[in-house]
């Protein structure tokens, strides 16, 4: 999903203040509880494969900036040129945030979002969660959202369930989103239940606009947003659902 560029990750990201892209990704293994993210990554293509190298050949949970970009090397990982990441609709785009056209809130009102996620369960009842965003548009040099944080961009644990996050981080970090989805389906809650939970919570307390995909131990899916679109599609006993 981060090579498709209709998608707000990896190519066809938001471009910050200053126009360039950076990049954060988080994965997250429900059965050891793993986790690795990277945050504000620059000229990588899949980020979250950094994340998942992270997670799997280091001691750390998340790497930044420099540091993230320093490890990709050391790991033989390739860059990419910046202009491979961004899209001439894009461009467009800050241009006109520049002017001041559009605010980061009403960004979220209006524009269909992008990042992108999945949540996963298999056979034997491991759980898997991953998100990957270019974050908000025009967002500072520097500034890193909900998605590489645990708990808020994804959580995955196999006693409950698997959660992707997207939405206006900055309102999903106070609430610590994903875990708090997690939270409810430990109440008892089913996914969907436990999702639309999440929303409304964000909603009530922040005014914040999120969306939720999610998978609970009984095989359950839930897809829960506020946002005026959020694509989804999934894969249950050999059966494709999509909607948007
Ligand atoms: N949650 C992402 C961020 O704030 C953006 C999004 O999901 O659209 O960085």
């Amino acid at each position: 999903m981060e090579d498709d560029p209709t998608f707000d990750a990896g190519k066809g990201s938001f471009l910050n203040e200053e126009g360039f892209v950076e990049l954060d990704a988080i994965i997250m293994d429900g059965a050891t509880l793993n986790v690795g993210a990277v945050a504000a990554v620059r000229n990588i293509k899949n980020p979250v494969v950094l994340a998942r190298k992270v997670m799997e050949l280091t001691e750390h949970v998340l790497l930044v900036g420099e540091g993230a970009n320093r490890f990709a090397k050391k790991i033989g990982m390739k860059t990419v040129d910046l202009s491979e990441l961004v899209l001439e609709r894009e461009i467009e785009r800050w241009k006109k945030f520049k002017e001041g056209k559009i605010s980061i809130e009403k960004l979220f009102e209006q524009t269909p979002r992008g990042t992108v996620g999945a949540v996963a369960l298999d056979k034997h009842g491991n759980f898997a969660a991953a998100t990957s965003t270019g974050g908000v548009a025009g967002k500072m040099v520097g500034r890193v959202g909900d998605t590489p944080i645990v708990g808020c961009g994804a959580y995955a644990d196999n006693n409950y369930g698997a959660v992707s996050s997207t939405g206006h981080g900055e309102k999903i970090m106070k609430i610590v989103l994903a875990k708090e989805v997690i939270n409810f389906i430990a109440q008892g809650c089913s996914a969907q239940e436990a999702a639309d939970k999440g929303i409304k919570l964000i909603w009530e307390r922040l005014k914040g606009r999120a969306g939720v995909i999610v998978i609970d131990k009984n095989g359950n899916t839930g897809i829960s947003y506020n946002t005026p679109r959020m694509a989804y599609a999934y894969v249950k006993n050999g059966k494709v659902y999509s909607g948007i």
